[in-house]
């Protein structure tokens, strides 16, 4: 194993940050791709930072947010949070009790980690489904979780969603969606109605998921269901601050899905171009992605065992390609337990100054690289640990 725990997870981000850091010193922002479409951005102007001195602001931005969030989500009342693991967990201290159960159906596993360990904290059981033949309500369940879109941007079909809104409503069970990135993916380039309108009782989106926000939580619901759990959230310091709200509300505002229609035509050539050296290169909505498991499975095809886990792998692919083609994707940056997929985002904000042909080539040429390294321990050590410069 190389990654042995969350420390040296954390140990793991922090050499990427060295590498980031080298490249921005040395090129500048031009020279870096972040193509994780996770953007963090805070398109804040000198007018929005003044107010943010002063109390009127807070008052401003709140009435901002409630229009803008309600255009974007529906519902009728809007709460943002520091990030969409904290609204979960929020609506589950909320909403759950010890003894009770969540049960929590998605287009295909694995779930989000905030969802299983915010049950766990409560004390209430959970079970999982990705197949609507086994979904099941029991006396004790308190609360029914979609997921809009996986983590790997797997989406739920509309007539599931539907379904699991009928199951729970004949039960009196509330319905929370978490729409990280459903909210655009299932909405502009599916045509799926909003979680809101297709009868959930709560919908939570990831500000910075093909959006330019920053890293938060923006819920929309019934007002009193949204009232129980803002108060939760203030008792646990769960909720956004005021220049993440204005950062939320700039999002919303400068938000249209151009450029992610613009990606789910493009992604496809980059996928045929990547498919010539790398078999198992799967297509997602806005770009393309190779899975931990793919990528071990693809290093057998060539004749290439290895005592690491997938996930080691992957980050260590995911390490190279940062390294030396300076696009970053999630296994290099990720918080402790984020998805090892190696996943390319044609909607992202840089993705717009990077050639395809770039992307295609960085990916064929880490990928015989890792061929070479991978049967050496400290080789790799040395890649997702020892960054100097
Ligand atoms: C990203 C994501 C989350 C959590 O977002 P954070 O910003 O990490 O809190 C939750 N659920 C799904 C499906 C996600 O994709």
């Amino acid at each position: 194993m190389l990654i042995k725990s969350p420390v040296d997870e954390v140990k793991k981000r922090e050499n990427s940050f060295r590498i980031i850091s080298s490249i921005l010193k040395q090129n500048g922002r031009n020279a870096l791709y972040d193509l994780t479409g996770l953007a963090g951005g805070f398109k804040l102007s000198q007018e929005d930072l003044d107010l943010l001195e002063t109390y009127a602001g807070p008052a401003i931005f709140e009435s901002e947010l409630q229009n803008l969030g309600k255009e974007h989500l529906g519902g009728e009342k809007i709460l943002a949070f520091n990030r969409t693991t904290s609204g979960i967990l929020a609506t589950i201290l909320a909403l759950v009790s010890s003894g009770d159960e969540v049960i929590h159906y998605l287009p295909k596993f694995p779930s989000h980690p905030s969802i299983p360990r915010s049950t766990a904290l409560v004390g209430a059981s959970y079970r999982e489904f990705d197949n609507l033949d086994e979904f099941e309500i029991k006396d004790n369940t308190s609360l029914v979780i979609i997921t809009g879109s996986t983590m790997d941007h797997d989406i739920i079909k509309e007539d599931e969603f539907l379904k699991i809104i009928e199951i729970s409503g004949s039960k009196n069970i509330p319905v929370f969606v978490d729409d990280a990135s459903g909210a655009r993916l299932r909405t502009v380039l599916y045509n799926q109605p909003k979680a809101m309108d297709m009868g959930a009782d709560l919908v939570i989106t990831s500000t910075d998921k093909l959006m330019d926000g920053p890293r938060a939580g923006l819920m929309a619901g019934k007002g009193e269901i949204v009232d129980l759990i803002k108060s939760k959230a203030h008792q646990f310091g769960l909720e956004a601050q005021s220049a993440t709200i204005v950062g939320i509300i700039k999002a919303i505002e400068s938000f249209n899905g151009e450029r992610m229609i613009d990606a789910f035509r493009k992604k496809h050539l980059v996928y045929e171009a990547i498919k010539k050296g790398i078999s198992s290169i799967k297509e997602t909505p806005t770009g393309v992605m190779l899975s931990a498991d793919d990528l071990i499975n693809e290093l057998k095809q060539k004749g290439v065992e290895t005592e690491f886990s997938p996930a080691d792998v992957a980050c260590v692919f995911s390490a190279l390609l940062l390294r030396n083609y300076h696009i970053v994707t999630i296994p290099a940056v990720g918080m402790p337990g984020a998805s090892p997929t190696i996943r390319i985002d044609l909607a992202a904000e840089d993705a717009e100054r990077v050639d395809k042909e770039y992307i295609v080539k960085a990916f064929i040429e880490t990928f015989s690289h890792l061929n070479e390294i991978v049967n050496y321990k400290e080789a790799c050590e040395l890649v997702l640990y020892e960054y100097d410069d």
